[in-house]
């Protein structure tokens, strides 16, 4: 099964990415996290990447889709994967469209959860990531069991550089401009399948579970 999760940044696409490839045992793809650990190694990538990131801005296209098409060609990708992050311009999606179709496949589903920005600004603030294994935790929702460390590695939860509130706003921004126009992408596919993210983060995974198993009626 091929999953694309769509969505604003801090709508709840990696936690329920996360979610979804546990229950399907297919990876978690997430581009943002490709980059966070290059930086974090200090590669040429990654410092390329770290100076759009932090003004909010997108990575280029043509750096972006080297890795997302190195890592939908490894081994474990063979029974599909959930894409994280990816596509985030119409010209991505394009070259994503032409790698599954050149091996004969399709993308199932592209899920939007949608969350209006007012409470994305709310979520960003409070997030908290572990850039060792790329868990996510929110303070107040989505709290780890030791405050500042990570339940799943034991690292030191930090708030990220591009989730200052300033950086946030752009990345809205950037996203209603460039990213958003993917829903119509897929909805003329006829791929698209919409969820209510602000519901508490089960009710959001069992909603996304009726579509990718079927049960929903669209
Ligand atoms: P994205 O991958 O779309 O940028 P995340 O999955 O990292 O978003 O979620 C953004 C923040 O909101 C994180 O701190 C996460 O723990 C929290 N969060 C995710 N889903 C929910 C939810 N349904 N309700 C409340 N908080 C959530
Ligand atoms: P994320 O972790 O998905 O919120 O991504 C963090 C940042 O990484 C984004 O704000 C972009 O700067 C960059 N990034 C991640 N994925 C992409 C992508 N598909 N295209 C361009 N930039 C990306």
């Amino acid at each position: 099964m091929k999953i694309i999760m769509l969505g604003a940044p801090g709508a709840g696409k990696g936690t329920q990415a996360k979610m979804i490839a546990g229950k399907y045992g297919i990876p978690h793809i997430s581009t943002g996290d490709i980059f966070r650990a290059n930086i974090k190694d200090q590669t040429e990538l990654g410092m390329e990447a770290k100076k759009y990131m932090d003004q909010g801005l997108l990575v280029p296209d043509e750096l972006t889709v080297k890795i997302l098409l190195d890592r939908v060609a490894k081994d474990d990708c063979r029974n599909g994967y959930v894409l994280d992050g990816f596509p985030r311009t119409i010209p991505q999606a394009e070259v994503l469209d032409k790698a599954v179709e050149e091996l004969n496949e399709s993308i199932d589903f592209a899920v939007n959860v949608d969350v209006k920005d007012e409470n994305i600004i709310k979520r960003m603030s409070g997030r908290r990531a572990c850039l060792k294994c790329g868990a996510t935790y929110h303070i107040e929702h989505i709290p780890p069991k030791q405050e500042g460390i990570c339940d799943s590695c034991g690292s030191e939860l930090v708030l990220r550089d591009d989730d200052k509130p300033e950086t946030v706003k752009k990345r809205l921004s950037v996203y209603h401009e460039q990213t958003q126009p993917l829903i119509d992408y897929y909805n003329k596919k006829g791929i698209l399948r919409e969820v209510d993210g602000s519901q508490d983060m089960n009710d959001v995974f069992n909603a996304i579970v009726a579509i990718l198993d079927g049960a929903d009626k669209h």
